[in-house]
């Protein structure tokens, strides 16, 4: 079949043959990025359903606006204050998870050869999106404290790109948090060369001990005409259930009706049964107890997976323990000068029925192979000890 041209930038990803051999009895998997399911508050989401259905079915079994079902935005509106956004219900458009909205992102801004500048390493699915829609994406560096601020002047300084997109908290894949004075100065380099900053922000609200510094968008009350520079991009997938597909965009009111406007053709709007229950669940008042559980819980987990790769892989590894989200970014130290290549690792792993993500195809420029990610949401603290035990015996 003759496909469309722009499919000719894009590879399925490296790593769905991995994810074949998930299914394989007894392995222990710290491959995904799921949510662990069993966390879900399925009595909560239970009754907001059911209120949802009871109280306005009109609304949640209809057809309903682009921009998001009424009660969801102003809902959303103010879990966005509680984390220091003041943005009215008008000024968020809800989106079939983020993943929707960075679809959006490329859809209205990313014309076949505009440059894109992304972190080293970054979210897959962006990667593929926004090269579906042409763009040549640029690699800034990243380190323990997030986006290197200095390298990522000098890249847009040379590139003049459409956008950046950075994942500023508990990256995916990277797991680092951007520091606060990194922050500010992306905020002012996005003024001094009038560049569009794209903020995606699915784990900020999955932090361990302390909350992360203030996101980038709430942070341009700080600095004079940044406002209107940031798009931010939030989701309850995390914390709440991805299966609701239920992700937003803050951003210029310009973009956002754009957005809105290729929504329409794309979905229509994101499901109302959906942001119907989201909205009835977020009025409920249980999120603050369902942070506070996933929060534990992870943050159990992640210490367990840092003993363990610490005792089990000592010098042959390096990694940074992160502070929230999902995963662990490590490096192959190799031996004797040469580069491990973590693909090698990775197959050698599934025989010892342990699964784990090599980094290079996070890379959209100069993959190290010597990279892996590892998730540790799914697996419980003792499946954790037992599958970088495995890990160790396959290195
Ligand atoms: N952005 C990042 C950085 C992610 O890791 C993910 C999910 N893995 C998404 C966006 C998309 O999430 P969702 O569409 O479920 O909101």
């Amino acid at each position: 079949m003759q496909f469309a041209s722009r499919l000719d930038n894009v590879e399925t990803s490296a790593i769905r043959e991995l994810f074949k051999l998930l299914g394989t009895p007894g392995i222990i998997s710290f491959a995904g990025g799921f949510p662990d399911s069993a966390m879900f508050d399925v009595e909560g989401l239970k009754e907001a359903s059911s209120k949802a259905l009871a109280e306005e079915a009109g609304g949640a079994l209809q057809y309903g606006a682009t921009e998001g079902y009424e009660p969801l935005r102003t809902q959303l509106s103010a879990f966005m204050k509680t984390k220091g956004v003041e943005v009215e219900a008008s000024g968020l458009i809800v989106t079939t998870g983020s993943q929707q909205a960075l679809d959006l992102l490329g859809k209205t801004l990313i014309s076949p050869g505009d440059k894109v500048i992304v972190e080293g390493p970054t979210f897959l699915a962006t990667i593929q999106c926004f090269r579906l829609y042409g763009a040549q994406l640029i690699s800034a560096p990243v380190d323990a404290d997030g986006v290197r601020t200095d390298e990522l002047e000098k890249l847009i300084a040379e590139h003049k790109p459409k956008f950046v997109y950075l994942i500023p908290t508990f990256g995916n894949p990277s797991g680092a948090m951007l520091s606060l004075e990194r922050r500010r100065k992306v905020l002012e380099m996005a003024v001094r060369h009038q560049t569009l900053i794209v903020e995606d922000d699915p784990y900020g609200d999955l932090y361990f001990d302390q909350p992360p510094p203030p996101s980038i968008m709430s942070l341009t009350r700080e600095v004079p005409g940044s406002r209107e520079l940031v798009a931010h991009c939030g989701s309850l997938s995390k914390v709440l259930s991805p299966g609701l597909r239920i992700g937003w965009m803050i951003g210029p009111a310009e973009l956002l009706a754009k957005a809105t406007m290729c929504k329409q053709f794309s979905d229509a709007h994101t499901s109302t049964f959906a942001q119907a229950t989201a909205a009835q669940y977020l009025k409920s008042g249980r999120m603050p107890a369902t942070l506070a559980h996933v929060r534990e819980v992870y943050a159990e987990r992640a210490r367990a997976m840092g003993e363990a790769l610490q005792r089990e892989l000592g010098d042959a590894i390096t990694f940074t323990q992160p502070g929230g989200g999902l995963f662990f970014w490590a490096r192959l130290t190799g031996a004797g000068g040469k580069v491990a290549d973590a693909n090698v690792l990775a197959k050698r792993a599934i025989e010892k029925l342990v699964a784990f993500v090599p980094g290079a195809p996070f890379f959209a420029e100069k993959p190290d192979v010597a990279t892996l990610r590892l998730s540790f949401a799914t697996a419980n603290v003792e499946k954790i000890r037992e599958g970088i035990a495995r890990l160790g015996e396959a290195l």
